[in-house]
């Protein structure tokens, strides 16, 4: 029988009915240890006991109202986020790419409202901020934007991690934001230098623009901090989260700080389900979790003891480029391109991902156990092993 479904998606020949933590099982009843957790998506594992409880109480209670009433859940929500990253507002959507066009609205009206006729934001090469029209064209990939012309306007590029590119763009009065990612997670797990969202901040400041930090990838906990841009003791004007922020069930935002707050006023912006009852009740069960299980140090010292054991397993190895990494968001880069890494995992019953054509990616769940995140380890360095010597030989 013919699939159904648009086919925008390569499928890998699997299909999971249930998951424990940081492992899946396959309809055939097969187990997969999750070095992926659905792309940054389930930090707190598969089936959650809290967020299954939270969920399925709050499904009892009340699913949905509107945003035109008073929401205790989302208040809660947004103190709570706001508390943790030092942030003053919130709006809610329902995605990572939602959350940007939040952002971008912002950065624009904000230009409008201060004489701005074309307001200008500058992002990165390499960057990724979603599939809508305006976010694939923040996103700095060419390839997937020419299919879909004609773009909107008001985007420009320049390198990551190339202060001097930004720099060189001061005496343009039409630019008012600086949209990045504080790791660069789809193009290739790319951390930049150390100081250089610093000095992007300090840049930003000095210029009157906004900097947007696009935390949906990155973002709570991840990096072994709350969120990646507290490595570098910055506040940037306007964050975006998604993906783990409800482990699963959709759920966006999209902070900004007090100068920028009032920017978006009562029908200028909106969400039908944005930040509903059930998405904030389990959103605030994974901040919960995560805040008394000290995610943020577990990511941070697992992701350390992960990388060491890559590093040693692969040291001296030919083809493997560049391994690296920040809390649990891991890039293990190679010479060759290497997307048939994927199904070779797979058939050990692993699940990792490429991105970039050959680096190979690992977001496992913040809570698997020392046990499981060696096993990854050792499985993915003997899978490279032999993938580079067959590439060799
Ligand atoms: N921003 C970043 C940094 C991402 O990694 C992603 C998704 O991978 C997005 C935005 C888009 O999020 P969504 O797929 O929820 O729209």
């Amino acid at each position: 029988m013919s699939s159904a479904i648009m086919e925008t998606y390569k499928r890998l020949p699997v299909a999971f009915e249930s998951g424990d933590g940081a492992w899946l099982t396959d309809t055939q009843g097969n187990h997969y240890l999750d070095a992926l957790a659905g792309i940054a998506v389930c930090s707190l594992g598969h089936a959650h006991p809290a967020v299954a409880a939270a969920v399925s109480d709050q499904a009892t209670r009340l699913i949905h109202t509107s945003n035109l009433y008073e929401m205790p859940l989302q208040e809660q929500l947004a103190q709570t986020l706001c508390r943790l990253s030092g942030f003053d507002r919130v709006f809610f959507n329902n995605s990572g790419a939602e959350a940007n066009e939040t952002a971008i609205k912002v950065c624009r009206k904000y230009g409008h409202d201060r004489g701005v006729e074309k307001p200008v934001i500058v992002t990165m090469d390499g960057g990724f901020h979603g599939r809508t029209l305006a976010t694939l064209t923040a996103t700095g990939n060419g390839k997937q934007q020419e299919a879909f012309a004609p773009l909107p306007e008001g985007f420009i590029h320049v390198p990551y991690n190339d202060v001097a590119a930004l720099e060189a763009l001061a005496a343009d009065t039409s630019i008012v934001a600086v949209m990045l990612e504080a790791i660069q997670g789809e193009g290739g797990v790319i951390i930049p230098a150390k100081g250089y969202l610093k000095q992007v901040a300090a840049l930003c400041d000095r210029h009157g623009w906004l900097l947007v930090v696009d935390e949906v990838q990155t973002g709570l906990c991840r990096t072994g901090r709350w969120f990646a841009f507290q490595h570098e003791d910055i506040q940037p004007d306007i964050m975006t989260l998604a993906k783990s922020l409800g482990n699963g069930v959709p759920i966006g935002a999209c902070l900004v700080m007090k100068e920028t707050a009032a920017t978006l006023t009562p029908g200028t912006h909106g969400s039908t389900f944005g930040g509903n009852p059930l998405a904030a009740r389990a959103a605030l069960t994974v901040i919960e979790t995560m805040e008394s299980q000290k995610l943020d140090q577990q990511a941070a010292q697992l992701g350390a003891s992960m990388l060491d054991g890559l590093h040693s397993q692969l040291a001296g190895l030919g083809g493997v480029r560049d391994i690296r990494g920040k809390g649990l968001m891991l890039g293990i880069e190679l010479e060759e391109e290497c997307r048939e890494l994927v199904e070779a995992a797979l058939q050990q019953r692993l699940l990792i991902n490429v991105t970039r054509d050959n680096v190979v990616r690992l977001l496992p769940p913040l809570i698997i156990s020392d046990e499981d995140a060696g096993r990854i380890v050792t499985m993915l360095t003997d899978l490279i092993r032999d993938f580079v010597s067959g590439a060799r030989s």
